[in-house]
């Protein structure tokens, strides 16, 4: 199932709506009215075992709009800090040595272990919503295309075999980066958590949609310009391992969402780096996932 939070129409205030897309149709269909007052995409991901029946058996004989004339809003926004792992492709761990943004390591060796950090939920935004370039406070504005893991069920000491288990599904992360403040700052949370700085969407994607999430490719444009793709096989540290180590001290919680790393071909990874700049439109997409489209302003 593919699950939305959008708005009807785009300048109103109004309270988000939760829906179910049919993208192959193109069509939206709206369960709010379905839910418990105030319950979005967390909630029904919390209590999936339950929602999922519902919302199978009561949604086909909700009346459809066409997706095209809603607004979508990041679909749901994780009750803490999203996890993110960085140097999690082998291509991109190259790129980001050279670059000699990686102080003080200036390494292009393979991390030994998954390089883990975190951006703010308030960096959290919409798959067309804009993306402020915030001048005075970063004059170096990068993109990261990533697969975006939601868990369902949460758990601690989670093992490898059972990490599948605990994944409710799947959706679009752009890592934006804001290269200066991750380098000057040597820990990344304030270079990577600046507001509007994590395109969420446009769908959460149950994973029973996903047959094998290790062919799925991860890929990104700039006006346009082919950046970055690669299929989520790449991994350095693929899924299980990444959910056994965070989860192995760390109690993991449903709706946390954790963002596997971005391949090759981000702005700095080019002589000179391609840094984003207002005007500029960053489109990042996985196969069966959507796509996004931001403007940088
Ligand atoms: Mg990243």
């Amino acid at each position: 199932m593919k699950l939305v939070t959008f708005s009807i129409d785009p300048s109103a205030e109004a309270a988000p709506r939760v829906g179910v897309v049919d993208a192959d149709a193109g069509e939206v269909r709206d369960v709010t009215e379905l839910l418990p007052p105030g319950a979005g995409v967390l909630e029904l991901i919390g209590d999936w075992a339950a929602w999922e029946s519902v919302l199978a058996e009561r949604t086909p004989k909700l009346v459809p709009q066409p997706l095209d004339s809603v607004r979508l809003r990041a679909p749901l926004t994780p009750r803490r800090n999203i996890f993110c792992v960085g140097k999690n492709y082998r291509e991109h761990v190259a790129e980001f040595g050279r670059s000699g943004y990686d102080q003080p390591d200036r390494s292009e060796a393979l991390p030994e272990y998954p390089v883990v950090f975190s951006k703010a939920t308030t960096s959290v935004t919409g798959p067309v919503d804009d993306i402020l370039a915030h001048p005075g406070v970063t004059a170096e504005l990068d993109y990261e295309a990533e697969l975006g893991v939601i868990i369902g069920t949460g758990g601690r000491g989670i093992s490898r075999e059972a990490a599948f288990d605990h994944v409710w599904g799947y959706t679009v992360v752009d890592d934006v980066t804001a290269r200066d403040l991750q380098r000057n700052h040597k820990q990344w949370l304030l270079g990577k958590s600046l507001d509007t700085h994590c395109p969420l969407g446009p769908y959460a994607v149950s994973a029973d949609e996903i047959d094998d999430v290790t062919t799925l490719q991860v890929e990104s444009w700039v006006n346009g310009e082919p950046r970055q793709s690669a299929p989520v096989k790449d991994l350095i540290f693929d899924i299980p391992e990444l959910i056994a180590t965070i989860s192995a001290g760390i109690t993991l919680l449903p709706g946390d969402i954790i963002a596997t790393g971005t391949p090759a071909g981000v702005g700095i990874g080019y002589d000179p780096p391609k840094f984003m700049i207002t005007g500029d439109v960053i489109e990042v997409a996985i196969t069966g996932l959507g796509r996004q489209r931001n403007h940088i302003v």
